[in-house]
């Protein structure tokens, strides 16, 4: 039998086939008719060559044929891959060919690219969502021709579901082999965490090809029954329509996203009597923040994961979010999460380690990478290199990344931390601080700051600015001024290249 994701349109067409599955532009479909077109389109891709353990990936933005081409190849025990729409062509290329995918599904925002010759050795069927194209097949063209009939191709839990790249913040993006079992595993962490309804409405403008806007939004509302609006791309505006239109219950967005949308003109006066659950993740959510949705009636749930862990690990429930303000929260059900030293013993509440995590939401490994895998486990515990302090209750608070941690003279010391204050100089537009080798501390701080152009920002003043705010070890020892700073695209600074640029001048 198919235990896996595969699965879960024709378990749902036979529990609720009337209810809406999805909406995008205002076009409904119920999940009768998503299972009716997840078969047929499973039926198109074995037709073209797709076999059990085959990858197929997939480039678009957020519209309902991603959902179907994940839950297709489920069907076939194929391995969906997600691209990120914003990667650069050769950055999609190597994602391609390491994944060494064999069927691609591309949106028309892509099709110059693919068409233009970006293709991948490996890919052998192209289909295109607004096609027919020049070698490519037209998805609508496939699912008409197609046969309906069940498959009832057996899949297990423990086999693998889709490979996820990460963010590539720390270096080269890694693929994420999440077995069907981590995805389940993780979903039901969030119905069970989040208290989601069958009657959840979802506004799904995080990008789908995202950990957290598939598995902590997505899949967990589908599982549920209830019904994910897809929009292809955010902006303040639209949301707050959309919100109003379908009667929204259910948001997970970035931090700058809810800003965005607090910052609309029609904020005000908009009707949000509907939304119960807000889940903001992926950095931590500013004070100010949470104020201005307060004032709406609004809390935050807030998030820290991975996409290694499918992603969901820490969460801070509403009722907390004033009295534990700053942490991540505490594990999800079915998660375990311990901060420890270097000899992997727990360290006292206060003190600072590494967040390691083990539970059936995470992966088994990276796609192709054996060194890499058996570098990030202990005895099944999964490394974030993430560091974090717990409190006395067991709430855990991120510092940082281990990696970007910085020595100086034997005291730990936080860029992050470091970073909120430059940024609190509104002549500051940008700011990320790295370690440089010193002869007396070992290392010490660098800021490397984006300057409000015309404001005549020195090095004197940013540092000035830092003096009596903290403790003198943790104040930078020079600033060097940056017309931007590199970022990847899930918009986190690169710090190794960084490094490379202003590390040793
Ligand atoms: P790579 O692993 O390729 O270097 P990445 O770690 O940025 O990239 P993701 O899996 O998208 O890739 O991001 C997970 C990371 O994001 C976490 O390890 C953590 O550093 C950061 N993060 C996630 N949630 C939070 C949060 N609530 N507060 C602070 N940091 C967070
Ligand atoms: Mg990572």
């Amino acid at each position: 039998r198919n235990q896996g994701l595969g699965s879960w349109p024709a378990r749902r067409a036979r529990k609720t086939p009337q209810r809406t599955a999805t909406i995008h532009q205002d076009r409904r479909q119920t999940y009768a008719q998503l299972n009716e077109r997840v078969t047929r389109l499973a039926h198109a891709l074995r037709e073209l060559g797709v076999r059990r353990g085959d990858r197929v990936a997939y480039l678009g933005p957020n519209h309902p044929s991603f959902l179907e081409t994940l839950f297709a190849a489920g069907l076939l025990g194929g391995v969906f891959v997600p691209l990120n729409t914003r990667l650069a062509g050769p950055e999609i290329a190597f994602q391609l060919a390491d994944s060494g995918a064999s069927a691609l599904v591309y949106g028309p925002s892509h099709a110059e690219l693919v068409d233009g010759g970006a293709r991948a050795a490996s890919v052998r069927a192209h289909v295109a969502l607004a096609g027919p194209r020049p070698g490519a097949h037209g998805y609508e063209d496939l699912l008409a021709g197609a046969a309906a009939e069940p498959i009832d191709e057996p899949v297990a839990l423990d086999e693998t579901c889709m490979i996820m790249y990460t963010s590539g913040t720390t270096g080269r993006p890694k693929g994420a082999a999440l077995t069907h079992g981590n995805i389940t595993w993780n979903a039901i962490n969030v119905l069970v965490d989040h208290d989601l309804l069958a009657d959840e409405v979802a506004l799904v403008s995080a990008p789908l090809f995202h950990t957290a806007g598939l598995n902590m939004l997505t899949l967990p509302v589908l599982l549920k029954g209830g019904c994910c609006v897809l929009v292809p791309g955010f902006d303040a505006d639209g949301t707050l329509d959309l919100i109003e239109r379908h009667r929204v219950t259910f948001m997970f967005g970035v931090p700058t996203m809810f800003r965005q949308v607090a910052r609309s003109p029609r904020w005000a006066a908009a009707d949000l009597s509907s939304v119960r659950l807000l889940t903001c993740g992926g950095a931590p959510v500013p004070p100010s923040l949470i104020a201005a949705y307060a004032e709406r009636g609004l809390t935050f749930l807030q998030g820290y994961g991975m996409t290694e862990a499918a992603p969901g690990t820490l969460f801070l429930d509403a009722g907390h979010a004033t009295a534990k303000a700053g942490s991540a929260g505490v594990p999800h059900f079915f998660s375990d999460v311990r901060v420890v030293g270097p000899d992997l013993t727990e360290v006292a509440p206060g003190e600072t380690g590494e967040v390691i995590v083990s539970g059936p939401h995470v992966m088994p490994g990276y796609w192709g990478l054996p060194e890499e895998t058996a570098a990030v486990f202990t005895d099944g515990w999964f490394h974030t290199g993430d560091a974090a302090r717990i409190d006395e209750d067991g709430y855990a608070y991120i510092v940082d990344r281990m990696k970007d941690m910085i020595i100086s003279g034997g005291e730990n010391v936080s860029p992050a931390e470091i970073e909120k204050a430059v940024l609190a100089d509104p002549d500051v537009l940008d700011c990320a601080v790295i370690g440089v080798p010193d002869p007396t501390w070992g290392e010490v701080g660098r800021a490397v700051v984006v300057a409000r152009p015309g404001s005549g920002l020195t090095e004197r003043r940013v540092l000035d600015g830092l003096a009596g705010r903290m403790a003198k070890y943790k104040i930078p020892k020079s600033v060097v001024f940056a017309d931007e700073l590199p970022r990847n695209a899930a918009g986190k600074v690169l710090k190794s290249v960084l490094r490379g640029t202003y590390g040793d001048r």
